[in-house]
């Protein structure tokens, strides 16, 4: 199987230099190499422009060799993919055929090295070739395996490697418990049936503070100012840093509930979303509850974990979870306290519930199974992944 691991790069400044130096020559070879296909009368084949590439580009342009000769060679790669796809489009007469368009500085800045032997990951360092030193990276590799092709990008004045492994080591711990119920919360980010209570990230929270004081202050700023610009730099830097950040806190958590449980029962989180509304931990919320949800249900299956969503009309928190009783619980409410005695948070009472319906779905999944074993089985994680 093969995954790909995106993992920010810490490198030096002469690091950064190569790094820049590489997005450069990779752009300005597709360029280079566009603006000479794009004449007329001048067929793009690859083997013309590998042609190109050896005997006018290399000679007129002899700082491509400064870096991996495989930047510029990749570029006519992308080109060819672009060329491609061009011309499947004419063919299907699409009314925008979108011919190649050439690459802008800071627009997609990327390069890639797809050959095992140019590039390797080592701990917590990644070698590129010619380049003399190794640059750090953020987090070591998730998973073990053969790597295949690193594409390292820039965004924001920062860069990213993304790792592209071969690998089986996609099942690394057996989930031990066997299940649990999550509700996303509004003062933490997650209340687990077990009583856990996974915390908002405070790294994130501050940041996002920041940043709402950083656009007051660009609003503030004259139209078409220095100023403004510059501050508009900042909001932007702040802005890409955040969504970094909200990623690591959602692979984090998604990471943990498959590595842990066997059965992972979960809110409808569009519905939740609309009704907890902006309510709930910011890292969930803005992140979009459709990108924790797709997380979740692929490493879920990566892991052999079974995802049980509950149905949009279960009232996971306005029920007792020991009794049954129904109660209105507005959102300022904190604790459940029902009748028959129960008092409890309302996340966990809620997690409690999710727990139990996903107990109670797969109960009612696998006796279906049973029945339907007699003319043909059907997988009951499947089932219950739709
Ligand atoms: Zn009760």
């Amino acid at each position: 199987m093969l995954i790909a691991h995106k993992i920010e790069l810490r490198p030096t400044p002469e690091q950064a230099d190569y790094l820049n130096r590489a997005c450069g020559t990779r752009r300005h070879g597709y360029n280079q190499l566009l603006a000479h296909f794009s004449q007329p009368g001048v067929k793009w084949s690859k083997a013309a422009a590998y042609q190109h590439y050896m005997t006018v580009l290399r000679v007129e342009f002899p700082w491509y060799s400064e870096v991996s000769s495989r930047v510029a060679r990749n570029a006519i790669d992308d080109l060819d993919a672009a060329f491609k796809g061009f011309f499947r489009r004419v063919k299907a007469k699409a009314k925008q055929p979108g011919f190649p368009k050439f690459k802008q500085k800071d627009v997609n800045d990327c390069f890639a090295l797809r050959e095992p032997s140019r590039f390797s990951v080592e701990g917590q360092e990644l070698r590129i070739e010619k380049l003399k030193t190794r640059i750090k990276l953020r987090q070591p590799l998730r998973f073990t395996g053969t790597t295949k092709q690193a594409t390292i990008s820039k965004k924001a004045g920062r860069f990213f490697v993304s790792v592209l492994i071969e690998t089986d080591d996609y099942n690394p711990h057996a989930p031990e418990q066997a299940s649990v119920g999550v509700d996303f919360g509004i003062k933490t980010l997650a209340v687990l049936s077990t009583g856990e209570e996974i915390p908002a990230n405070q790294t994130l929270k501050k940041n996002l503070k920041l940043l709402k004081r950083r656009q007051r202050n660009l609003s503030r700023k004259v139209k078409r100012s220095r100023r403004r610009a510059k501050a508009k730099l900042k909001v932007a830097k702040l802005h890409a840093r955040i969504g970094n950040q909200r990623q690591a806190v959602l692979h984090e958590l998604s990471d943990t509930l498959t590595r842990t449980y066997n059965v992972i029962a979960i809110e409808d989180l569009n519905v939740s979303g609309m009704t907890k509304n902006r309510r709930l931990a910011r890292a969930v919320s803005d992140a979009g509850f459709g990108e924790l949800r797709r997380q979740i249900a692929y490493k879920a299956a990566w892991r052999g974990v079974t995802v049980i969503i509950a149905d949009r009309f279960f009232p996971s928190s306005k029920m007792c979870h020991v009794c049954g009783q129904l109660h209105d619980m507005p959102l300022s409410q904190r604790l459940m306290i029902c009748d028959c005695g129960n008092v409890i948070d309302r996340d966990l009472n809620a997690a409690l519930n999710l727990n139990q319906y996903g107990r109670d779905a797969l109960k009612r999944d696998l006796k279906r199974t049973q029945e339907s074993d007699k003319t043909g089985s059907q997988d009951p994680a499947l089932a219950l992944m739709a």
